[in-house]
């Protein structure tokens, strides 16, 4: 049984909205259909009627994508994460002290941590977090934001970052509310999130990237910043990557689209799921310990500037902010 709740908009109270995509989702045990929206007022774009928290809990639990990825993977992916983010305020901060929402398996603090950070993750799952201590001793809170705001915790950071997280929130202004809670004033904000006013979601309707059955939210740039000033925060930077207007797939990613849309259909995606990892485990994982993927990851960020100076941010969504996904780089003032 699907129980749902059906809001209105968060941004504008309005309780008028316009159905824009309906999508089934049964391989992740969605239950009917995952409906998107599009407030009249505003412009938001959200999932709606959607799960309750319990039910949403749920399908994290059963089967949350993410902690699937491998340490190779995940290590050659924050390099980018870096540079669209960390790169940008190096300079800018009194004290390197850092504290990531949503910090998974602590692969980018890991890395922040090398680069003399000093690191705190936040991290619903216990699973990730325990992995975060014990395989990169990334000291990881195991709760929500709002747990940890709460907390007998009284540090406060020079730099929050919620990367891949506002999405997924279920009461955005609580959140922001929790992260200021640890932020130090003039301290920087990041947020990274699928991009509301993509120009891909006009390409590929709901097949477009940033719909999943556990993202909630899609936000466009002037949204989140609107709400981010009215909260007291002045906007340092904003900007979208993924900016290429269609998708050109990489050779491997056309395996791996074929790989998964076939095998289910054979009926044997999960033993050849468990196969496929362990063939790239054996082939790629045991070649590089975790402190030389560290060391080259570093290595990466050091020949490179930031983002901006990206192929991906010359191309012609840039200029729009249209492209797949938003940065914003806001600095706490009041
Ligand atoms: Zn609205």
């Amino acid at each position: 049984m699907k129980s749902t709740v059906n809001n209105p908009c968060f941004v504008c109270g309005s309780a008028s909205s316009q159905l824009l995509f309906g999508r089934e989702y049964s391989a992740h045990y969605y239950p009917g259909t995952f409906a998107i929206r599009k407030c009249d007022k505003c412009g938001l774009l959200f999932n709606s009627p959607r799960l309750s928290d319990e039910e949403l809990f749920n399908l994290y639990d059963t089967n949350y994508y993410f902690f699937q990825r491998h340490d190779v993977d995940e290590f050659q992916r924050i390099t980018d994460v870096f540079l669209r983010t960390m790169s940008f305020i190096q300079n800018g901060v009194i004290e390197k002290s850092v504290a990531e929402i949503g910090s998974a398996k602590g692969y980018l603090l890991a890395l922040l941590k090398h680069l003399g950070w000093s690191v705190q993750g936040i991290e619903i799952s216990s699973d990730a977090s325990e992995y975060a201590i014990s395989k990169f001793g990334v000291p990881t809170f195991t709760g929500t934001i709002k747990d940890y705001s709460k907390s007998n915790h009284k540090d406060m950071f020079s730099v929050v970052l919620a990367i891949d997280v506002i999405e997924h929130v279920p009461n955005p202004i609580d959140f922001l509310h929790s992260v200021d809670k640890i932020l130090r004033n003039t301290g920087l904000l990041i947020i990274d999130t699928p991009n509301g006013s993509a120009h891909n979601i006009k390409l590929l309707g709901s097949n477009w990237k940033g719909f999943n059955p556990f993202h909630i939210y899609f936000f466009s740039s002037h949204i989140l910043q609107a709400l981010l000033i009215n909260m007291g925060y002045s906007i340092e930077n904003s900007f979208s990557y993924g900016n290429r207007p269609k998708y050109h797939l990489t050779y491997a990613e056309e395996c791996k689209k074929v790989f998964n849309s076939l095998l289910p259909r054979l009926g044997v995606l999960e033993q050849s799921k468990l196969v496929y990892r362990g063939v790239t485990n054996v082939t790629k994982y045991r070649k590089k310990d975790v402190e030389s993927l560290i060391r080259n990851a570093s290595e990466i960020i050091r020949k490179n500037s930031t983002y901006l100076d990206t192929d991906d941010a010359r191309d012609e969504l840039a200029k729009e902010i249209r492209g797949d996904n938003i940065v914003i780089i806001a600095r706490k003032t009041a």
